[in-house]
C-alpha cells in the first residue's frame, strides 16, 4: 500500500494513547475515540511501575523518556510484608534502587496526551457498532453518525471491550477475588503513623482469608485494596457503597483480627470506596485474524493485576503494532505479525498472573508471598507480585 493507513483506535487508556503517539512519531496519523467526556472525567487509578522491556521501552521509542523522568517516582519502589500483628516479615532495604519507577496513572495519561497532535483524541465518543465493508475497511457508528472508512480499527477499550466480540467469543471470567479499593489523602501530614506503616512503596499483609495491599502514590496519597476470596456479588451485598461510613465500619469488622495500626488504614481513609471484582481472559486467549481489526492491552488479554504487567503489556503491544505498521507496506501482514508475536509474548505473564491470583488467600498465601519476595530480592530480577 503506498498511502498511509487510516487508523482508528478505540480507547484512550495507556495502550491506545501509547499506540497513537508511536504512530505519530513514525509519521502515521490516527484518530483515538474515547468514551470519557474529557481527560479528567474520572480518576485514572493508582500508581504503576513501568518495566524496562515494555513500558519504559515504549516511552523511549515514543521520545518521551525526558518527560517521563519528570513524573517518575524512583524513590517509591519499596516492598514491605507484615503479619496481622504488624510484625515486619520482609522489607526491601532500598526503595530507591530499583529499575521499575513508579508513576501515577493520571500523570502518565497527561504525558501521552500532551504528545499527540491537537484533535487526535475525540472525547465522549464510544462506538455503538463496527461494521466491515466489502473492500476490507471498517466504519464505526456513533451517536453522532458514521465515521470511516478505516483501514485498521484497534480495540484498546479495556477489559470489557466492545470490539472483542467481533474477533473472539471469550469474555473475561471472575477470578474469585474481589478488591475493595480505598484511599488516604495527604498521608504524611494528616496520618503520619499510617504513612510510616506503608513506607516508600507497597505494603502487604495477608491473614484469616483476607489481604491488604496499600501503595504509596504521588502527593502523599495512599491507595489500598482490601482483598477477599468471595462470590462476585459479595461486596455489593456486604457493604453499602452509598454510605462510606458503613463501608469503613464493615471493613473494620472484616479485619477485626488485625492489629490496630493496620486497621487504622481504614480509619484514615477518605470516603471513596470502590468494589473491583478481578476478572481475566483465559491464559492463551487468541483469535483468528480478521482483516482491518485487532485488539491490544486489556481488550486482548486482561489478567489479574498480581503480576503488575497490565499497563506494561498494553504499552509493549502498542510498540510492537506501531513498529510493524511502520515497517511493512502491507498493513494486513503487519497486523498478522503483531498478533502472532503478541499471543506468544503474553502467555507467560498471563499464566503468572493466573497463578498469583490462585495462590492469593490460599491456606498458605502469606508464606508463598514471603517466599516470592525473598526469591525476587535475591535475584533482583523481577518486582514481586502486584506492582
Ligand atoms: C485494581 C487494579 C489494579 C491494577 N494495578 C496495576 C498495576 O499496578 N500495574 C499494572 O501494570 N497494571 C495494573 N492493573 C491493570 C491495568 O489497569 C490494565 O492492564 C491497563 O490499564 C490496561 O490498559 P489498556 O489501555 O489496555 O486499557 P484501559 O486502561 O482499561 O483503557 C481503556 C480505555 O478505553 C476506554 N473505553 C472503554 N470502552 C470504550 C468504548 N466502548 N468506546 C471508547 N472508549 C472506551 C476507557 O474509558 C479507557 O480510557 C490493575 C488493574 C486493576 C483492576
Amino acid at each position: 500500500m503506498n498511502r498511509l493507513p487510516r487508523i482508528a483506535i478505540v480507547g484512550a487508556g495507556p495502550g491506545g494513547l501509547t499506540l497513537a503517539r508511536l504512530l505519530h512519531v513514525r509519521g502515521i496519523g490516527c484518530t483515538v475515540f474515547e468514551r470519557d467526556e474529557h481527560a479528567l472525567a474520572r480518576p485514572q487509578g493508582g500508581t504503576l511501575d513501568l518495566h524496562e522491556d515494555s513500558g519504559l521501552l515504549a516511552l523511549e521509542r515514543a521520545g518521551l523518556t525526558a518527560g517521563f523522568q519528570a513524573i517518575a517516582r524512583y524513590e517509591d519502589q519499596g516492598t514491605r510484608l507484615i503479619d496481622k500483628a504488624g510484625r515486619l516479615l520482609f522489607e526491601e532495604q532500598d526503595a530507591t534502587s530499583g529499575n521499575r519507577p513508579e508513576v501515577d496513572r493520571t500523570a502518565l495519561r497527561e504525558l501521552l496526551l500532551g504528545a499527540l497532535p491537537a484533535g487526535c483524541v475525540r472525547w465522549g465518543c464510544a462506538p455503538q457498532q463496527a461494521r466491515p465493508l466489502d473492500d476490507g475497511t471498517w466504519t464505526l457508528a456513533f451517536d453522532h453518525g458514521i465515521e470511516g472508512p478505516f483501514d485498521l480499527v484497534v480495540g484498546a477499550d479495556g477489559a470489557w471491550s466492545r470490539l472483542r466480540p467481533l474477533l473472539s467469543r471469550y469474555q473475561p471470567q471472575y477470578s474469585g477475588l474481589t478488591f475493595v479499593e480505598f484511599g488516604i489523602d495527604d498521608a504524611d501530614n494528616a496520618h503520619p503513623a499510617v504513612a510510616q506503616l506503608v513506607g516508600r512503596g507497597k505494603l502487604s499483609v495477608e491473614a484469616d482469608g483476607r489481604a491488604l495491599i496499600v501503595q504509596r502514590n504521588g502527593r502523599a496519597h495512599l491507595r489500598g485494596y482490601a482483598i477477599f476470596r468471595v462470590p462476585a456479588d459479595w461486596a455489593e451485598r456486604r457493604f453499602d457503597f452509598t454510605s462510606p461510613s458503613r463501608v469503613r465500619q464493615g471493613l473494620l469488622e472484616e479485619f477485626a483480627g488485625f492489629a490496630p495500626q493496620i486497621r487504622a488504614l481504614f480509619e484514615a481513609s477518605n470516603d471513596s470506596f470502590v468494589p473491583r471484582p478481578i476478572v481475566a481472559l483465559p491464559v492463551g486467549h487468541h483469535w483468528v485474524h480478521r482483516r482491518g481489526l485487532t485488539l491490544l492491552g486489556d481488550a486482548a488479554h486482561v489478567m489479574s493485576p498480581f503480576g503488575g504487567e497490565g499497563v506494561n503489556n498494553a504499552m509493549r503491544d502498542a510498540l510492537e503494532l506501531a513498529h510493524r505498521l511502520a515497517g511493512n507496506a502491507d498493513d494486513d501482514a503487519a497486523v498478522i505479525a503483531y498478533e502472532m508475536q503478541m499471543f506468544e509474548r503474553i502467555e507467560a505473564s498471563a499464566a503468572q498472573a493466573a497463578e498469583a491470583a490462585a495462590t492469593q488467600l490460599s491456606h498458605d498465601g502469606q508464606a508463598l508471598t514471603l517466599e516470592t519476595y525473598r526469591g525476587h530480592a535475591a535475584s533482583r530480577a523481577v518486582e514481586p507480585g502486584f506492582a
